[in-house]
């Protein structure tokens, strides 16, 4: 069962705009480093078009339940299952679909998940789909990988960029930080740091005990690169604060203590220690 909240809210925005204005693409390329959320987005669209609900689409009604569950007949999805690579006998059975009308709704739906998969021949018989003009289908590629797919292909679909521009984004906001592009490559387990960093954050300004324990964790790691982004991370949680008037002394007051700890971890006093004075002193 697909799940819309996975949908990626922006992508949904700029989609939901485009149905508005009868601008949808007959074909796009979803370009999402885990694909959960691309695929998610298409099957978003697909409910857009289909939904009987009054909140379109509400992924509640009999058509979204179908869509969703891979059982509505103008829906299609194209998918790996456990192969290696999309062969083009998993494609033509789409060509075969576009002589056809839409069952149900106005128009029909081929997703492929894994593009970046697909066999030169599949690539070729993709190809002649989407030359086709007439039919109203939607075909969404969703891929990880923008340069595997076929540039006549590629020339032929919308391009939507998904999380990895998030991503890029917070790369600039680092390099903008003071972490060079060798650091922000060591952030290999970035996430899981700053999920961490969030929890010793939210502990130090309750004067939770537990603050401690976590410091000494978060003090484990010896990687500059690591103790510069729990810093950054910690600053970016107090300078956000500091936007709300009703916590803003508070904020201020931790801000100016996160300076001073950085500024101690910058000129060499032990990572522990900095986390120690910073948990003991606020
Ligand atoms: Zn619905």
């Amino acid at each position: 069962m697909i799940d819309l909240k996975k949908a990626d809210a922006a992508q949904v925005t700029f989609l939901n705009d485009a149905y508005q204005h009868n601008k949808v693409a007959h074909a796009y390329l979803f370009v999402d480093p885990i694909q959960e959320a691309g695929i998610a987005t298409a099957y978003w669209l697909a409910c857009r078009f289909l939904c009987s609900g009054e909140n379109k689409p509400d992924g509640t009604c009999n058509n979204c339940q179908r869509i969703l569950s891979g059982n509505h007949p103008d829906v299609f999805l194209v998918k790996l299952d456990g192969k290696q690579s999309l062969s083009i006998d998993q494609i033509r059975p789409l060509k075969a679909e576009l002589a056809k009308s839409p069952i149900e709704g106005s128009r029909r739906f081929f997703i492929i998940e894994n593009a970046e998969k697909l066999t030169l021949a599949a690539n070729n018989a993709l190809l002649n789909l989407l030359e086709e003009p007439v039919a109203p289908v939607v075909t969404i590629l969703v891929t990880n990988n923008e340069n595997q797919i076929l540039p006549t292909v590629r020339s032929r679909t919308q391009i939507l960029h998904f999380e990895e521009e998030v991503q890029n984004n917070r790369a600039v906001e680092l390099l903008e930080y003071g972490l060079n592009s060798n650091e922000i490559a060591e952030l290999t387990n970035s996430e899981k740091i700053e999920q961490e960093t969030k929890y010793f954050y939210q502990e130090i300004k309750e004067k939770d005990n537990l603050a401690l324990v976590r410091a000494h964790h978060l003090a484990e790691t010896n990687s500059t690169a690591e103790q510069k982004f729990i810093f950054f991370i910690l600053k970016k949680l107090a300078l956000a604060e500091l936007q709300k008037d009703t916590t803003r002394l508070a904020a201020t007051k931790l801000l100016d203590l996160l300076m001073q700890c950085d500024q101690m971890r910058a000129s060499n006093v032990s990572f522990r220690n900095c986390l120690d004075y910073l948990v003991l002193k606020y």
